[in-house]
């Protein structure tokens, strides 16, 4: 009996394999396996009829999970067979690797494992390998994937569209991919590029017809595409304007007024703290300010006027948002739709004409409360996967990662099987 059939035995290899010989690299922490096949025989790669017409073997050399922090590779004959059906010389299909590949299967689920959780560059780091080999393991699970992972089971009924920017090119547009989250499982179930209509129905119509009729609400930016789309693509949905996407507008307009102040400020404190590096203090809730910033921002409110009106309006739609029914809502809105036009405030004349079309959606509101903390907190997540990558170049790569990331695509929700065999 070969003493180290036992090893074989937790490698999981015993079946297939007897050890010749195993080599130790102490300085390299690396072992060498030399493994005999047990089977002369195979199975075809193109239609997986079984040979034991062997014409000729290549030693190949695997990369494969690590032990005693060793590296370890194993290194083993693969056949090529006479396929009666192919009627042709075939490479056999062999359970631990994927064709043309120099690591075990379980070895690359490893990996993509490991970019579940953190950059490519830190997993090419832990594993000795380059950032190249981990991006291309990492981009062909995933697409494997996309294709054979069954969908999440029980999604809705309530869900949420959202653009998040990819990149801006030099002298280009800027690109965009829309995600589809679902708000009881805070994920994104899909995604697709651009933000127009199309790229919103592809999202709709990733979901299941019945998942479409019975979506009860969904929460949508501000953009007459994607509400067209929702009309077309699910015509009981509830639209909803929430409450995060109204205040990021609200606070785009704030920081057009806070420049404008800078424009007219003359006093060199008053200069200085409506400077952009100080946009924050206009930006947070007053409540969520640290103690400078509440002393920075009482002072602003001392040197000037419209400051401590563009406040009280920001309150009023905190307020607003902050109120539980829905008649009580509409009359806050009043109030804040009057304050506007007493502040006389150009940044915001232009917010409420803006607010004025979507009027109705944002009353909806109140009917289906819609959890912002949900979009913010995912918004939040991608945003630093992909600063954490210094970006992303390849669009379709992001809109997988952020399903790996923020949605279902990845070993939580599904395990890639344990024979590789179904994958080309
Ligand atoms: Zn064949």
């Amino acid at each position: 009996m070969n003493p180290w059939q036992d090893i074989l035995k937790f490698a999981g290899l015993q079946a297939d394999f007897e050890i010749i010989d195993i080599k130790q690299f102490r300085k390299l922490k690396k072992l060498e396996f030399y493994l005999n096949r047990t089977d002369d025989s195979g199975s075809c790669y193109q239609c997986g009829q079984r040979s034991s017409c062997i014409h000729s073997k290549d030693k190949i050399r695997l990369k494969d999970l690590s032990c005693f922090e060793y590296e370890v590779e194993l290194i083993f004959d693969r056949y090529t067979l006479y396929c009666s059906k192919c009627r042709g010389y075939r490479v056999e299909n062999f359970w631990l690797l994927r064709k043309g590949k120099g690591f075990t299967w379980r070895y690359e689920k490893h990996i993509s494992r490991l970019c579940e959780e953190t950059t490519n560059a830190a997993v090419g780091r832990l594993e000795r390998l380059n950032d190249k080999t981990v991006y291309n393991i990492d981009f062909e699970l995933l697409n494997l994937r996309l294709t054979h992972q069954p969908p999440p089971e029980d999604l809705g009924p309530d869900y949420s569209m959202d653009e998040i920017h990819w990149r801006t090119k030099k002298g280009k547009h800027p690109k965009f991919i829309t995600n589809l989250v679902d708000l009881t499982h805070r994920k994104v179930v899909t995604n697709a590029p651009g933000r127009d209509q199309e790229s919103a129905r592809n999202c709709l119509l990733w979901l299941s017809k019945e998942q479409r009729e019975e979506m009860k609400s969904i929460a949508v930016d501000l953009h007459d595409s994607y509400i067209a789309a929702v009309k077309q693509e699910c015509k009981k949905a509830l639209i909803v304007l929430d409450r995060f996407h109204v205040m990021k507008l609200f606070n785009e307009s704030m920081n057009e007024f806070r420049k404008d102040q800078l424009k007219l400020a003359t006093d060199s404190d008053e200069i200085q703290l409506l400077k952009g590096r100080n946009k924050w203090i206009l930006l947070s809730r007053p409540e969520n300010l640290s103690k400078t910033g509440k002393i920075l921002l009482e002072e602003l409110k001392g040197l000037n006027e419209r400051v401590l009106e563009a406040l009280l309006i920001k309150e009023q739609l905190v307020a607003f948002f902050d109120e539980q029914d829905s008649k009580e809502a509409k009359k806050q809105w009043i109030k804040f739709h009057e304050l506007v036009v007493q502040a006389d405030i150009k940044a915001f004349n232009s917010f409420l004409i803006r607010m004025q079309k979507w009027i109705p959606y944002l009353f909806n509101y109140f009917q289906s409360r819609i959890s912002s903390g949900v979009i913010e907190a995912i918004n939040h997540k991608i945003k630093t996967v992909r600063a954490m990558a210094y970006g992303y170049r390849n669009e379709f790569y992001y809109q997988l990662k952020i399903l790996q990331r923020v949605g279902f695509l990845n070993s939580r929700f599904w395990d890639l099987p344990k024979i590789q065999g179904l994958y080309p």
